[in-house]
This record gives structure tokens, C-alpha cells and sequence, in this order.
């Protein structure tokens, strides 16, 4: 059978790391005939809760899995990783300014950068950071990484991407899977930018399906924008699941490929569509049978389209003005 692969994922027993533990040790992520060593790193204060999750991993007696690594040492749990998935982060705590946060979770990502440059798989790592502000940390992470490629770090607007595919399928009466060339540009926040222009529906324009422009402006759009805020007023808890699934679908996907079929994925920006080179942007990318992924190329963006991506571009830029001090 095949070698082992490492995944390493932070925060590992938090709310999300609690469902994406699970499901990759059962092969949701990389196959049912990938066996996997988890490495969890969690802050010192969590070993003990880390603990009861690799007892409760070890008692669902999953065959795929081959070792689990407990550390509150990042250069441990980065040890060889093939994939590492940053989960944990500082979470916004009431009366901390918008500053504040980015520059505590700054701190957080630059440490893991160096780490994962000491000691993960450079060859063959991939990075993806769920934990927020998702772009801008996965900038940190890749910036204090300055032995692997930029392009081997992305970060996860794939929950936006399907939140925006469940509600076309919805609002058109069809599956999930008729919906293709669907995206989301920009960054994982309130100012993204879901976009339909190029969609279609069992191969027929969106636009003219749906048919209804003000729909697409005031409900679709702020539907997917804040549907994360939706789900903590009527569950209580943010998104957790979801958020897991997403993850499993980016690393899968990004892993075997698309089958040509577009996704989203913030990975790092050469200046394509006028998005700055360096920032890391939400782009629709097709990722072939190899792994290696590719933005869709020559899309004509329209003057609502065009003001939107710019939103989007300038809170990164004030995101990336923000941590300056700790960009080597
Ligand atoms: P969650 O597991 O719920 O969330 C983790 C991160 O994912 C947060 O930054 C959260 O952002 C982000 N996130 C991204 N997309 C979503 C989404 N759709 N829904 C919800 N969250 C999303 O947080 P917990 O507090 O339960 O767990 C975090 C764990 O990380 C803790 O166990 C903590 O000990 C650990 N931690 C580990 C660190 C390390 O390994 N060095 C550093 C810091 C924390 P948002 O806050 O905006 O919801």
C-alpha cells in the first residue's frame, strides 16, 4: 500500500479541528487508501482536551490511521508534515480593535511560518489556513517561510464558495453539481466578492436563469457575505462543520485535482486581474490530475463586478499595512 502522509493541523481541538480530525482519519480528505500520521498542535493550556480527542481518534479504531503526534511545539508538529492545516487562531474577544487582532494573530503565523520552514516537507507541503483573518495570516505564515514557494500556501474561501453553490442550486431548482463557474474573489470577509457573471446551470447562463439582477445584489451576495454571522444567531456556535468540510474539500481538490471544473482558492497573486502581487486573493483556479492549480485566465470583469473586486483588494492592502512590521 501507499507510504503514510503527515497532516499537521493547529488548534487541532478546537471547535474545527474537533470535525476535521475525524473525517481526514477516515480518508474524507485524501482517499480511503491513504494511511495518515496527525500531528495536533495546540497551546499548552489545551494539551489535556487534545488528549481526550486522540483517545476518542484511537477508539474509532480508523485503519487509514497510523500515528497521532500531541504537541505544543510548533516545529514538532510541522515535523515532515506533507500537509499542514492552520486551524487554530486568536478569536476576537469584546472590545479588542480590529489592530489588535490582526496583530495577535500575526504573531501566531509568523512563528509557524518559521517552524514550517525548519521542519515540514518543503517538497511537497501544502499549507492551508482556515484561522482568521484567513489571508492575511496565510501572507505572515508565507512571508516567514522564505524556503518554500509562496504558491504552496493558500487560504480557505472554499466555505464561501459553497454556501454560494448550495443557494444558486436553491434559487434554481437544480443540484449542487449543475452549478459550475461559479467563484469568489478576494479576501475571506465581508467584502468578498461571490460572482456569477460566468456561472452556469446545467451549461446555461446563470444571469439569464435566475433573471432577477436585484436578487443577485441584495440577497444573494449579503446572503453568502454574512452567512457565517447567520449561523452563530440561530446555532449559537459559529461554523464549525462546514468550515471542516470546506477544508477537506480544499486539500482533496488542490491534491487530485478538478476534473476541470472551476473552485476558489486564496493562494498568492502574481498581479493577476489587478489583484496586488504578493497579497493572498481568492481566485476561481482549476487544479489538474497532478496538483498543481492554475487561475482561470482572460475573464472580462463588468464595472459592478470591476468596484467589487476593488473593495475586496483594498482591505487586503490595509490587512497587509497592518502586520508590516512583522513582514520579513
Ligand atoms: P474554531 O475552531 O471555531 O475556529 C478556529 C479559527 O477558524 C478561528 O480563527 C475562526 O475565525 C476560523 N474560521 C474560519 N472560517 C470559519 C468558519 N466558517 N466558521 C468558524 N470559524 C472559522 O475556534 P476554537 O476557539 O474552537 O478553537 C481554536 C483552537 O485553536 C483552540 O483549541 C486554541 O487552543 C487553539 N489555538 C492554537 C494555537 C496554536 O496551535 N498555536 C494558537 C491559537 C489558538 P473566527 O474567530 O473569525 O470565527
Amino acid at each position: 500500500g501507499k507510504a503514510p502522509v503527515r497532516v499537521a493541523i493547529t488548534g487541532a481541538s478546537g471547535q474545527i479541528g474537533y470535525q476535521l480530525l475525524f473525517r481526514i482519519a477516515s480518508g474524507d480528505m485524501l482517499g480511503k487508501d491513504q494511511p495518515i500520521i496527525l500531528q495536533c498542535l495546540e497551546l499548552p493550556g489545551a494539551m489535556n482536551s487534545l488528549k481526550g480527542v486522540a483517545m476518542e481518534l484511537d477508539d474509532c479504531a480508523f485503519p487509514l490511521l497510523k500515528g497521532i503526534v500531541q504537541s505544543d511545539k510548533p516545529e514538532e508538529a510541522f515535523a515532515g508534515a506533507d500537509y499542514a492545516l492552520l486551524v487554530g487562531a486568536r478569536p476576537r474577544s469584546k472590545g479588542m480593535e480590529r489592530g489588535d487582532l490582526l496583530k495577535a494573530n500575526a504573531e501566531i503565523f509568523s512563528v509557524q511560518g518559521k517552524a514550517l520552514d525548519k521542519s515540514a516537507n518543503r517538497d511537497t507541503l501544502r499549507v492551508l489556513v482556515v484561522g482568521n483573518p484567513a489571508n492575511t495570516n496565510a501572507l505572515i505564515a508565507a512571508r516567514n517561510a522564505p524556503n518554500i514557494d509562496p504558491k504552496r500556501f493558500s487560504a480557505m474561501t472554499r466555505l464561501d464558495h459553497n454556501r454560494g453553490l448550495a443557494q444558486l442550486a436553491d434559487k434554481t431548482g437544480s443540484a449542487v453539481t449543475d452549478i459550475e463557474k461559479f467563484c469568489i474573489w478576494g479576501n475571506h470577509s465581508a467584502t468578498q466578492y461571490p460572482d456569477i457573471n460566468f456561472g452556469t446551470v446545467k451549461g446555461k447562463s446563470l444571469v439569464n436563469t435566475i433573471n432577477d439582477q436585484k436578487w443577485v445584489k441584495d440577497n444573494f451576495i449579503p446572503t453568502v457575505q454574512q452567512r457565517g454571522a447567520a449561523i452563530i444567531a440561530a446555532r449559537g456556535l459559529s461554523s464549525a462543520a462546514s468550515a471542516a468540510s470546506a477544508a477537506i474539500d480544499h486539500m482533496r481538490d488542490w491534491t487530485y485535482g478538478t476534473n476541470g471544473q472551476w473552485t476558489s482558492m486564496a493562494i498568492y497573486s502574481e498581479g493577476e486581474y489587478g489583484a496586488d502581487k504578493g497579497l493572498y486573493f481568492s481566485f476561481p483556479v482549476i487544479v489538474d490530475n497532478k496538483g498543481k492549480y492554475e487561475i482561470v485566465k482572460g475573464l472580462k470583469l463588468d464595472q459592478f463586478s470591476q468596484e467589487r473586486f476593488d473593495a475586496t483588494r483594498k482591505e487586503l492592502l490595509s490587512e497587509m499595512d497592518g502586520v508590516k512590521e512583522l513582514l520579513p
